[in-house]
């Protein structure tokens, strides 16, 4: 990913600014891209993702008031509470914060609540100060959300001395963005930027939270992930993804089962016979990624990245025909790198906008951005940024 300022930089400014002192320290945590597996971890299902080079950075300083003020470079108001407000602020008046605000400051929320949990007193807990700057694209199906919520849950798990683990890091990141922001989104993201490692992706059961760093070997192959940003937006807190979410608990619902997780596509003809035919394809589309996933694991240990590219493939049709979630952009983007030579391609993230990736020979990676520049251009499209992404580190103290 090409970031044309470093956050961190932005981050020690913005810090300054705010209380004229230098940060006592800064955590950084990635976006992720979904490499296969989509809508699947909020059924208990598996997942595939992958960190990226992108990261949003916490510059962090200490205060002796008992209060918490969070400003970004995304919106330069600080937003000021005190810790212990955040219990009656959460989850039931979060409207009066500013939405952006929710993520830094529900993690804060929920950190306090694990730290009840393992049985320390969240009375005494510092103040602090956080600015945040960012490279991840927002809104672009990358997991900004999951990258601040990773890096605020690692800098203060660090400055309270909580000890609480990457896993417990990321469940207090979905609990902030579920219950403090109101997104209702599964816990891929955020075990992808706490877990995420160098050339690796995580292969994620989301029932059992068991997660497997899985080599993806594509620097070796001569490949690369090539990002395309619709710049179309998505909105998870409303309409379409909760609608899908529905349907996927009525499906399990009708099958007696708790979650889609458990059928197999050998189960499918028994679903098309008790479900209506919306029902049942938003079913099959679960069911065989889930298959996908399992697949892709197999096929990249035994044989490597190239094996993958049908199930990417694959797996955007399934998105596009059964669970509805792509868009024209998307289906242009992934048709377009396809026909340039790409191994394989689809949408990834929540769907309805958002991005596609493909994996592609490095060699062929400057002519299929060009191919699909014009192509969006000729669609009459919005100009959409085309990027290269690789696999990266997890959540961590950089200083
Ligand atoms: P995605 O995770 O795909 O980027 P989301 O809608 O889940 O999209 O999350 C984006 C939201 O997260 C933004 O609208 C903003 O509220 C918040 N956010 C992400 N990064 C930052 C940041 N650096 N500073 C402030 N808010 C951020
Ligand atoms: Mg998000």
């Amino acid at each position: 990913m090409t970031a044309t300022a470093s956050p961190q930089t932005d981050a020690r400014d913005l810090f300054a600014e705010l209380t004229g002192a230098t940060p006592a320290g800064f955590w950084s945590a990635p976006g992720r891209v979904n490499l296969i597996g989509e809508h699947t971890d909020y059924n208990d299902g598996f997942v595939f993702p992958f960190a990226i080079d992108g990261r949003t950075v916490v510059a962090l300083g200490t205060r002796g008031d008992g209060r918490i003020r969070v400003v970004s470079t995304f919106d330069p108001v600080p937003i000021e509470v005190a810790l212990a407000d955040l219990d009656t602020l959460f989850p039931d008046r979060r409207d009066e914060i500013v939405e952006w605000a929710r993520y830094p400051l529900g993690v804060a929320w929920a950190l306090q609540d694990a730290a009840r949990a393992a049985g320390v007193d969240p009375a005494p807990l510092t103040g602090v100060d956080i600015a945040l700057a960012s490279d991840v694209p927002v809104g672009a199906g990358l997991s900004s959300s999951a990258a601040i919520e990773g890096a605020t849950a690692s800098a203060l798990n660090d400055l309270w001395g909580l000890g609480l683990t990457r896993v417990a890091l990321a469940r207090a990141g979905r609990r902030a963005e579920n219950e403090a922001v109101g997104a209702p989104t599964g816990i891929m993201d955020q075990m992808a930027s706490m877990l995420g490692r160098p050339d690796a992706g995580i292969f994620l059961d989301c029932r059992s939270l068991d997660a497997d760093v899985v080599d993806l070997g594509f620097a070796d192959a001569g490949l690369e992930v090539l990002v395309v940003d619709t710049r179309v937006s998505h909105a998870h807190a409303t309409g379409g993804y909760g609608e899908r979410r529905a349907a996927c608990e009525r499906g399990a619902e009708i099958m007696g089962v708790s979650a889609l997780r458990d059928l197999v596509p050998a189960d499918l003809d028994r679903a098309r016979e008790l479900m209506d035919d919306v029902t049942f394809r938003r079913v099959r589309h679960v069911v065989t990624e889930d298959q996908r996933v399992l697949d892709a694991v197999r096929l990249l240990r035994a044989e490597g990245p190239r094996a993958i590219g049908a199930l990417l493939d694959a797996s955007h049709a399934s998105m596009r025909d059964d669970f509805e979630i792509s868009t024209a952009e998307l289906d242009l983007a992934v048709e377009t790198a396809r026909a340039a030579g790409a191994v394989g391609a689809r949408m990834t993230g929540g769907g309805f906008g958002g991005s596609s990736i493909a994996l592609i020979d490095s060699t062929l990676v400057d002519d299929a951005a060009a191919r699909i520049v014009a192509a969006f251009a000729e669609a009459g499209f919005c100009e959409p940024h085309v990027f290269t992404v690789h696999p990266s580190e997890g959540a961590r103290r950089d200083g």
